[in-house]
């Protein structure tokens, strides 16, 4: 061949690193598509027997499915761009019809809600939110006779914590599909498969990332019903970007030691914000006096979580805005699982896309202010929030 022109050479030299060497961390695959020196290879790649484009599998979010299923004790794992592209092909893959049933958390997320009320209505399937960890669900479900059932782990702001056990026995009664959002306790406190779930769901945008530097959502099981949902992946094209997917799975190496640490930061707080007689109500399930203590002994594996709750005693919406501009080091955002403590006032945020009278009816109050504990010292995180709650009320 002749030599080449500046233009070629500019497009086609070193674009190969010969080497035997392996990163300690994984590089970061950019490229969209793979070439390959063997035709026969590359046709081998289109039937997915190796990485040829990113919408069909990309290395990056492969590594972190990979991950995942073995965090959660999954066969496998699907990973999305965000939790609720996760939750949407969950329930896309569902096979749900026209007069069937299906049950969510009536105190779950309020995204998921609203997503799933689309979704049930479009599809003429009939919803019925039930309070998941109350001692009649499992009957409750018997007599519904749901095909699909999302439940979450840990609700979201009131932290019920679910006991799926006995949702998964009657879920296998009436052979429904279940499936558990776990987001609010990560696979490290609780891996619902274990525990009877058919399905389990996160949002790696909290407590997997830990960082809130980047989206995602994943959905592990059965290789049987991750598959499917796999392959209509390739089709919708809703995946997890090679840069989010390294992001995440470099949170996640951290995760369990996190965890520790949020939890015991989270029941210090706890104990400290229920002391103040400036609040009305306290939830953490790591309190003795928590309603959902003894449930969550027995389904929360190391911990109790990095969340806890508090109602501050006579507030109304004007005070708990108030009270998030006086924090001073936790922020108010309306997300979970960072390395830094979060503050939301839930009516306005999570459940801000709940009419009043669901709101209501699931108990979340006006006067309900939500933490994601970080890993600030946690004298340090109660003495502002007690500091904030004082100024707020004055
Ligand atoms: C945040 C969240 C989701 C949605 O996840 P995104 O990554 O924001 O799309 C779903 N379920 C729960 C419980 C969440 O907290």
């Amino acid at each position: 061949m002749p030599a080449l022109k500046p233009r070629t050479v500019a497009l086609h030299a070193s674009t190969r690193l010969e080497s035997k060497s392996q990163p300690v961390v994984p590089a970061i695959h950019v490229s969209a598509v793979s070439f390959f020196d063997d035709a026969d290879a590359l046709d081998a790649s289109l039937d997915g027997k190796d990485f040829v484009y990113t919408r069909i599998a990309g290395q990056n979010a492969a590594l972190l499915e990979e991950a995942i299923a073995a965090l959660e004790g999954a066969e496998a794992c699907v990973a999305y761009g965000s939790g609720m592209a996760a939750t949407r092909a969950l329930l896309h893959g569902s096979k749900l019809v026209r007069g069937d049933a299906m049950v969510i958390a009536a105190d779950g997320y309020g995204a998921t809600r609203s997503l799933v009320k689309q979704f049930c209505a479009e599809r003429e399937v009939a919803l019925h939110p039930l309070a998941l960890h109350a001692a009649d669900a499992a009957d409750r479900l018997r007599a519904l006779k749901p095909k699909l059932v999302l439940a979450e782990s840990m609700t979201n702001p009131l932290l019920s914590v679910l006991d799926p056990r006995g949702l998964a026995r009657a879920c296998r009664d009436v052979g429904a599909v279940l499936a558990v959002d776990a987001t609010f306790v990560s696979p490290v406190l609780q891996r619902p498969l274990a525990l009877g779930a058919d399905l389990v769901l996160q949002s790696t945008t909290k407590w997997i990332n830990g960082h809130s530097d980047a989206t995602g959502g994943t959905v592990s099981g059965s290789r049987e019903h991750i598959e499917p949902l796999r392959a209509a992946r390739i089709l919708h094209g809703d995946v997890l970007g090679p840069f989010e997917a390294w992001l995440t799975l470099r949170g996640l190496r951290t995760l369990p030691v996190r965890m520790a640490a949020h939890s015991a930061n989270a029941l210090a707080v706890a104990r400290r914000l229920s002391q103040s007689k400036l609040l009305e109500r306290v939830l953490y399930p790591g309190l003795e006096s928590d309603p959902n203590h003894r449930v969550a002994r027995e389904v929360l594996d190391g911990g109790f979580g990095g969340m806890v709750a508090f109602e501050i005693r006579g507030a109304d919406r004007a005070r708990c805005f108030r009270f998030l501009e006086r924090v001073k080091l936790a922020r108010p955002a309306p997300s979970l699982g960072d390395v830094m403590t979060l503050v939301m006032h839930a009516a306005s945020a999570s459940a801000r896309r709940m009419t009043p009278e669901e709101r209501a009816a699931a108990g979340i109050r006006e006067n309900l202010i939500r933490v994601s504990v970080g890993l600030e010292d946690p004298d340090d995180i109660a003495d502002d929030l007690l500091s904030a709650v004082g100024a707020a009320m004055e």
